[in-house]
C-alpha cells in the first residue's frame, strides 16, 4: 500500500518535472525565435544605413546647391543640364529618405520636423523657377539664398540620424544582452531539471534494485519455509510410523492373551466382555495399520511387491472373509466373477486384497438391508486392453453429491454418527485410491442417496505364466492376515487348554527356540507352540540365540527383528554361517514391521518364511504345519 504510494507520488513528480522542461524549452525557443529577428532586423538596419542616407541627401543638397550657386553666378557658363539632373538625384534622395521604413524613427526626430517642411517649401519654389525658360537668374539667386539659409538644419539631419542610429544599436545589444541572460538562465534552470531528473532515476533505479533484492529474499524464505515445512511432514510421517510400529509390539501381546482367553472356559457374561474388548482391539488394529500406510504413503516408502497372483483364489480368499461378515449383518454377499478371466496376474495381491477388502468393508458397513455384489469383469475402457474392473455395488444408505466430492480425502466420515458405530477411520478410502493410482489404475464411485453405492476399481494388470510353485504364491499366510480389517478371526485353536502349556514335550516333540525380548509375546508364542506339541525354548537376544545354535539342535527357530545386543538379522546370518546342519533350520522372522521391505531384508538374511505380529493363531498353526513336517500328526 505504502509502496503503491510512494509510485503515485513518484510518477506525478517525474510529471511535473517534465512539464516544467518544456515549458523551459518553449520560453528558450521564443527568445531564440525573437533573438534571430533582431539580428536579422539589426542587420537589415545596417544595410539601408540611416546614417548613409541622411548623409547621401545632405551631400546631394550641398551638390545641388553648389551647381545652383555657379549657375547664378555665371549664368554664361552653366550647364543647365546638370543643375536639373542635380535637383533630380537632391529631390530622390529626399523621397527615399521619406519612403523607406526604416526611416520611420528618423523622421520622428525633431530636426527632420523642423527642417523636412522647410526643404519642401524650397522644392516647391525651385520646381516652379526650374520650370521657366528661360531661367531667372535673380529670382533663381533668391532659391539659393533660401538654400544657403536652410543649410545648417540639413546638416543637422546627418548628425540627428547619427546620433539616432547610435542609439538604437546600443538599445538593441541591450535587448540581446538581457534575451542571452535569460536564456543562460533557461539552460541552467535545464540543467538542474536535468540533473534531478537523473537523480529521481537513479533512486528509482536504486530502489527497484533493493526490491528485487527483497523478493528474492522473499522467495528464498518461502523456499525455506517450504522446505521446512516438508521435512516437519517428513518428520511427522516418521513419527506417525514409528509410533504405529512401537505400538504394534505390546498390541501384539494384548491379542494373543485375548485368543487364550476366549479358549479357556468362560460364563456367557465373559463371553460378552471379551468379545467387546475384542471388537475394540479389531477396531484400534485397523486404526493402527490404516496410520502406518498413510505414512508409509506420504514418505514414499510404500512399495509394491509384484508377482504371479492366482486372480480367482485371491477372489475366493476374499469372499470367503466378507462372506461371515455379511451374514452376521443378515445380508447376502455375492460375488459374481467372469469365467474368462486370466488365471495368473502380474500384481501385488495383498494390495489388491487390501483395497476389496476396503470397499467390502464399507459396503457391509453402510447397508442395512440387501445386498453387497462384487463383480469382476473386464475393463468397458475400449484404451486399456489389460483393464480390469472390480465393482462393489451395494444396497446402503448412498452418498449425497457433497459428500461424493469430499469422499477420498482424509479422515472424512460422511456420518460420524455411523461410524462411531461401525468403527472406521476415514482413511481406508484414501489408502485405497493411493494404492490403485500406484498400480497405474483408480476408483471411481457411482452413489445415490437411499439406494445405493458402487465403488469400481480399475486396475491394468497383466496376464502371466504360473510359477513352478503355483500354491504358494497367493495362499502365503502372512500376506492374508495383514490386511483383512476388523475381519472376526476365524481360526480357533484345536486341543489343550492354557494349562497345556506346562504340558511336557513327548520325547519326539520338535524343539523350537523362541528368541523374543517381550515377555508378553514370549509368553503368547511359548502357549501356542505348547498347545501344538513343541518343546520350547526361550532367549532374549540374537547373541543368546546364537550361543544356544552352537550348542543344541532345534527343529525351527522363531526369531524377532528388534532386539538389544544383537538384532534378529544379525543373528539369522550369524546362525546361517555357522558350519553345523543347525546352519540348515527354518528360522522364521516374526515381527511387527509389516513394510515390504523388512519382508525381502529378513529373507535376504537367510530367514525361511516371515510373519508380522500380532499374530493370527490360524496362520502361525498353518505356518508352523509347513514347516515342522512331524506338526501335522498333532
Ligand atoms: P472408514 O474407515 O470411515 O470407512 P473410508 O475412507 O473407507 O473410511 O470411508 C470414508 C467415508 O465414506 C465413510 O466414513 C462413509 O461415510 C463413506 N462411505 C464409504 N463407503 C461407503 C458406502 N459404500 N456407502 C455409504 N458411504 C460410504
Amino acid at each position: 500500500m505504502l509502496h503503491r504510494l510512494d509510485n503515485k507520488r513518484y510518477l506525478l513528480w517525474l510529471a511535473l518535472g517534465t512539464a516544467t522542461m518544456a515549458v523551459v524549452m518553449a520560453v528558450m525557443l521564443v527568445l531564440q525565435v525573437t533573438q534571430n529577428q533582431a539580428i536579422r532586423e539589426g542587420g537589415q538596419m545596417r544595410a539601408d544605413s540611416l546614417t548613409a542616407m541622411a548623409f547621401q541627401f545632405e551631400r546631394e543638397f550641398l551638390r545641388f546647391r553648389q551647381t545652383l550657386d555657379v549657375a547664378v553666378r555665371t549664368p554664361a557658363q552653366s550647364d543647365l543640364d546638370e543643375l536639373s539632373l542635380r535637383y533630380d538625384i537632391f529631390v530622390s534622395r529626399l523621397n527615399l529618405l521619406r519612403d523607406n521604413p526604416s526611416t520611420d524613427a528618423l523622421l520622428k526626430r525633431p530636426e527632420f520636423v523642423k527642417a523636412l517642411p522647410l526643404v519642401d517649401q524650397l522644392i516647391e519654389r525651385t520646381d516652379i523657377e526650374l520650370a521657366k525658360t528661360p531661367l531667372n537668374m535673380a529670382t533663381l539667386g533668391d532659391v539659393l539664398k533660401d538654400f544657403n539659409a536652410v543649410g545648417p538644419d540639413v546638416q543637422a539631419l546627418s548628425l540627428a540620424a547619427d546620433s539616432l542610429v547610435t542609439r538604437l544599436v546600443e538599445q538593441q545589444k541591450n535587448d540581446l544582452l538581457r534575451k542571452s541572460e535569460h536564456i543562460i538562465w533557461l539552460t541552467l534552470a535545464q540543467l538542474v531539471l536535468l540533473l534531478a531528473a537523473a537523480g529521481a532515476l537513479a533512486i528509482r533505479q536504486r530502489r527497484q534494485e533493493d526490491e528485487r533484492q527483497a523478493l528474492e529474499k522473499l522467495t528464498q524464505d518461502l523456499r525455506d519455509a517450504k522446505f521446512e515445512a516438508e521435512s516437519a511432514n517428513r518428520g511427522k510421517s516418521q513419527f506417525l510410523a514409528n509410533m504405529s510400529h512401537e505400538l504394534r509390539t505390546p498390541f501384539n501381546g494384548i491379542l494373543g492373551m485375548l485368543s487364550l482367553l476366549e479358549d479357556s472356559p468362560l460364563n456367557t457374561q465373559q463371553t460378552d466382555y471379551i468379545q467387546t474388548v475384542r471388537g475394540s482391539a479389531n477396531h484400534l488394529m485397523s486404526l493402527l495399520n490404516d496410520i502406518l500406510d498413510v505414512s508409509a504413503l506420504e514418505a514414499g516408502k510404500l512399495t509394491l511387491k509384484e508377482g504371479p497372483v492366482n486372480l480367482h483364489s485371491l477372489l475366493l480368499n476374499v469372499e470367503a472373509l466378507m462372506r461371515p461378515l455379511a451374514a452376521d449383518k443378515k445380508l447376502s454377499f455375492t460375488a459374481d466373477i467372469q469365467s474368462a478371466l486370466a488365471q495368473w496376474v502380474h500384481a501385488d495381491s495383498t494390495r489388491i486384497k487390501q483395497i476389496l477388502f476396503n470397499l467390502i468393508n464399507n459396503g457391509i458397513k453402510f447397508t442395512t438391508q440387501g445386498n453387497v455384489t462384487l463383480t469382476v469383469r473386464r475393463s468397458q475402457d475400449a484404451g486399456s486392453a489389460n483393464g480390469l474392473e472390480f465393482e462393489v455395488r451395494d444396497t446402503g444408505i448412498g452418498i449425497s453429491p457433497k459428500g461424493m466430492t469430499r469422499l477420498f480425502q482424509r479422515f472424512y466420515q460422511l456420518d460420524s454418527g455411523i461410524d462411531r458405530k461401525f468403527g472406521g477411520t476415514g482413511l481406508g478410502l484414501e489408502i485405497s485410491q493411493s494404492l490403485a493410482n500406484m498400480m497405474g489404475g483408480g476408483i471411481t464411485v457411482q452413489s445415490t442417496v437411499g439406494v445405493g453405492s458402487a465403488f469400481t476399481l480399475t486396475l491394468p494388470l497383466t496376464p502371466c505364466e504360473a510359477p513352478a510353485d503355483a500354491t504358494t504364491v497367493e495362499t502365503q499366510p502372512s500376506e492374508v492376515s495383514t490386511t483383512a480389517p476388523e475381519t472376526p478371526d476365524p481360526a480357533t485353536v484345536p486341543g489343550a487348554g492354557p494349562s497345556s502349556h506346562q504340558t511336557p514335550a513327548t520325547a519326539t516333540a520338535p524343539r523350537v527356540l523362541v528368541v523374543e525380548d517381550h515377555p508378553v509375546n514370549s509368553k503368547f508364542v511359548g502357549v501356542l507352540l505348547s498347545r501344538l506339541g513343541c518343546e520350547t525354548v526361550f532367549c532374549e537376544d540374537g547373541q543368546q540365540a546364537l550361543d544356544k545354535a552352537k550348542e543344541q539342535m532345534f527343529d525351527l527357530i522363531l526369531m524377532d527383528i528388534n532386539m538389544p545386543v544383537m538384532d534378529g538379522l544379525t543373528a539369522t546370518r550369524a546362525i546361517r554361517a555357522l558350519p553345523s546342519a543347525i546352519a540348515q533350520v527354518p528360522i522364521i522372522v516374526l515381527t511387527a514391521d509389516i513394510m515390504n521391505e523388512a519382508r525381502d531384508q529378513a529373507l535376504a538374511a537367510g530367514a525361511t518364511d516371515f510373519l508380522t505380529k500380532p499374530v493370527q493363531i490360524a496362520q502361525f498353526r498353518a505356518t508352523m504345519q509347513h514347516h515342522l513336517k512331524d506338526l501335522s500328526k498333532h
